[in-house]
């Protein structure tokens, strides 16, 4: 499995390189999820289909995977019965295992889910009045430390492979109940209010944000292709537009995350000044807030249409004066960037040192901004009741040392004979 070549960041802020240790199957069989038209393509030809037929039944697989979100070959009833059989011994169609689903009182749903080989992560959804939202993770856990974050509390396990990533999108859509009518989607015990129904095709997954666990890119390949599969448009056909990548700051990949992904962006801004950036958002270190903004300024398709947003976490006393407001104002106009500003009431955990600013200090920055002519929402934070909210992500996932994921896949080839 591919990944993309972390930069080398010195400190407990460096990206560590986290290899997927791929897990063979031990039935053998390939699964399908996550791979993308030509990748499918490849894998039936490297199992004996000749070049025409394997273009063909990719075509025609794809959209069985991503449009019907079928999970038995059985059942996808274009392919001749022989060949059905053929592609079970084969391959699989996998989704994420649900260790467990809960339910906030505000409707907020917060999944952990389980890797193959056996790592935790969580996946959200956020319904709204006129929308719903995924939140997706991009990794198990994070490297990026952010004081106020619980994720960051978390050592890096790994990477989210494709399969993992878009193995969430499909996941939701299975409990949603959202497959068009006629396919057997697996899962799916709990049923979506029938008098939700937000999008014209009467689905309530409209938008991803890549807001879960993990810093999306430090994991761009990955989640460059899973996003690619999901905006693809004979599968899950999601609008680039109702996709928004959050990233900490990761200057040197976000030109080419506009390039090669082009969905919206949203950073996580947080201070204004390189003290408390430094301090709660250590990854300033590396990157500071002028190339940050610079690079913000040169993110492609971003235009008044398509405004960058900024995230802002409200912590009392460290980033919330009215100084720090006008600050804000003053560097969002010095870069001319199209732009709005999240403001995010901190979201406490166990441990946590720090405590959200009052509603009225919130509404005070806000008004700043707000004058200052950039808009200023304050997110409403949801399902705080299940620890789904933003920053409020961890699970029990620990990194490993070298040696014992070394004994773990003897064991595991051992196993296998
Ligand atoms: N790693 C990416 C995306 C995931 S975090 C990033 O940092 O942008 C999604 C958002 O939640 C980020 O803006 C993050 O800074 C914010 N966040 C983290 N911990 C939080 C907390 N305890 N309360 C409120 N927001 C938090
Ligand atoms: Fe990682 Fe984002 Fe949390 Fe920072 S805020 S630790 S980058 S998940």
């Amino acid at each position: 499995m591919q990944h993309s070549a972390p930069m080398p960041i010195p400190g407990h802020i460096d990206p560590v390189p986290v290899p997927r240790a791929i897990t063979p199957r031990e039935d053998g069989r390939v699964d399908l999820m996550g791979l993308m038209r030509e990748q499918i393509r490849a894998e039936l030809a490297e199992k004996g289909l000749d070049a025409r037929q394997a273009k063909l039944r990719s075509k025609q697989i794809f959209h069985w995977l991503y449009h019907r979100g079928e999970t038995d070959f059985e059942k996808m009833s274009d392919l001749a019965k022989p060949m059905r059989g053929w592609m079970a011994e084969r391959f699989i169609v996998g989704r994420p295992d649900v260790v467990e689903a809960q339910v906030s009182s505000d409707g907020t749903r917060k999944w952990l889910l389980r890797s193959d080989d056996g790592q935790d992560y969580e996946m959200v959804f956020i319904p709204d009045a006129d929308r719903g939202t995924l939140c997706v993770s991009s990794q198990v856990g994070c490297t990026l430390n952010c004081r106020f974050c619980h994720t960051g509390t978390m050592r890096l396990v790994r990477n989210l492979t494709p399969g993992e990533i878009v193995g969430q999108v499909m996941l939701a859509r299975d409990a949603l109940g959202e497959w068009p009518k006629g396919s057997m989607a697996g899962g799916g015990e709990d049923e979506a209010d029938d008098d939700a129904q937000y999008s014209p095709d009467g689905r309530m997954l409209t938008n991803i944000v890549m807001m879960g666990m993990g810093e999306p890119l430090y994991n761009f390949d990955n989640v460059r292709d899973a996003l690619k599969v999901v905006m693809d448009g004979d599968g899950l056909s999601l609008s680039k537009r109702r996709i928004t990548l959050s990233t900490s700051g990761v200057v040197p990949m976000m030109a080419r995350a506009g390039e090669e992904i082009g969905v919206n962006l949203a950073v996580s801004l947080h201070a204004v000044t390189k003290d408390v950036r430094d301090e709660i958002v250590p990854i300033n270190k590396k990157y500071g807030i002028e190339d940050l903004l610079a690079a913000c300024a040169s993110y492609p398709g971003a235009n008044n249409a398509r405004r960058i947003t900024f995230e802002y976490v409200m912590l009392k006393d460290k980033n919330d004066s009215d100084e720090d407001a006008r600050e804000l104002v003053r560097l969002i106009r010095k870069y001319q960037l199209p732009a709005k500003v999240n403001l995010i009431p901190f979201n406490p955990w166990p441990g946590a040192e720090y405590e959200c600013s009052t509603p009225e200090r919130i509404k005070r920055f806000s008004n700043i901004v707000f004058e200052g002519g950039i808009s200023a929402p304050v997110r409403t934070p949801r399902g705080r009741d299940i620890a789904a909210a933003c920053g409020q992500l961890k699970t029990a996932s620990e990194k490993k040392s070298r040696a014992e994921l070394n004994r773990l896949a003897a064991e595991k080839e051992a196993a296998l004979g």
